[in-house]
């Protein structure tokens, strides 16, 4: 944004400070039993104050007792929502909530009827955060009972546009732990190994503890040959996760040794992956310190 609009900006959004976001709005609750109740276990509080004959409210549920929501409430005014906008118009389309603070000045009990005015008190000069660069918008929120101002509520968040994602994540790197790190080891140089059972010769993959067949403790490995086969597969689409590229095909490949594995496909476009294909293992680096066992389409025998 260039600095005329951005000044432009900056005073039409400070305008907004002092203005209404909701007028003589009502609690859609009294302060009730079954809220407190409902609050006191989500949150592990059994304090004895919350319950009984002369039981209060939690003072953090404040917030609680003016909560819209999903039809919201009536009250709303259309100043919040303008500045909303206009924010949005700015480019500051992203939301959080940062923080918010509370001041109670009368405990409330069960059958207090509640109702509220909320104000937007400040609107920040443009600010850069890790998230993004945009604008804090605090409103102050003044509950009563009555004509009494029992607590007053300060929310704040920021609207700001996203700053540009980082470049590409790196790959997953996967987990070692005590039971596969063997197998890990093996990848390094290129062997994918696949455990034997010393009792029973059963072949077992991926990794474990224990032979899933005898039970014994023992083994040792076998170097896989890299023949397979796409036992069955599926493609990703979606969630798009940073680190790949959808779509892609995940296979199941049946070792020539019997052992299933999952790893990708490469090579291959992913519409063209079938099951049955033949496949062959490939060590493939995806960055200085990460080689994973992949599979490409093997010629088939003439
Ligand atoms: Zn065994």
């Amino acid at each position: 944004m260039d600095p005329v609009h951005e000044d432009d900006l900056a005073a039409r959004l400070k305008a907004y400070e002092g203005h209404p976001a909701a007028v003589a709005a009502t609690g859609k609750d009294p302060v009730n039993v079954p809220m407190i109740r409902h609050w006191c276990e989500a949150l592990g509080d059994t304090n004895p104050a919350y319950a009984g004959p002369d039981a209060v409210a939690p003072p953090t549920m404040l917030q609680a007792w003016t909560m819209g929501g999903l039809t919201g409430h009536t009250g709303r005014a259309q100043a919040y929502d303008e500045l909303l906008a206009l924010l949005d118009e700015s480019g500051c389309t992203s939301v959080v909530a940062t923080d918010c603070e509370q001041e109670y000045l009368r405990p409330l009990r069960p059958g207090d009827e509640i109702t509220f005015d909320t104000v937007i008190e400040s609107v920040s000069a443009r600010k850069t955060t890790k998230l993004g660069t945009g604008h804090f918008v605090t409103t102050r929120t003044d509950v009563r009972v009555g004509e009494t101002l029992v607590g007053t509520h300060r929310f704040r968040i920021l609207k700001y546009a996203p700053a540009r994602p980082p470049k590409k994540p790196p790959r997953p790197r996967p987990v070692v732990n005590r039971d596969n790190a063997g197998f890990w080891e093996g990848v390094e140089q290129h062997k994918l190994l696949v455990q034997r059972c010393t009792a029973c010769a059963t072949l077992r993959f991926p990794w474990l503890p224990g032979c899933a067949h005898c039970g014994g403790p023992d083994w040792d490995t076998v170097e896989a040959s890299g023949e397979g086969t796409v036992y069955s597969y599926v493609v990703m689409h979606h969630p798009p996760f940073p680190a790949f590229d959808p779509p892609y095909a995940v296979a199941l490949v049946e070792l020539a040794e019997g052992v299933r594995m999952i790893s990708n496909v490469v090579g291959t476009p992913y519409d063209k992956v079938r099951i049955g294909m033949p496949v062959r293992l490939e060590f493939r680096s995806y960055d200085d310190d990460l080689v994973l066992p992949v599979f490409s389409a093997a010629e088939e025998d003439a």
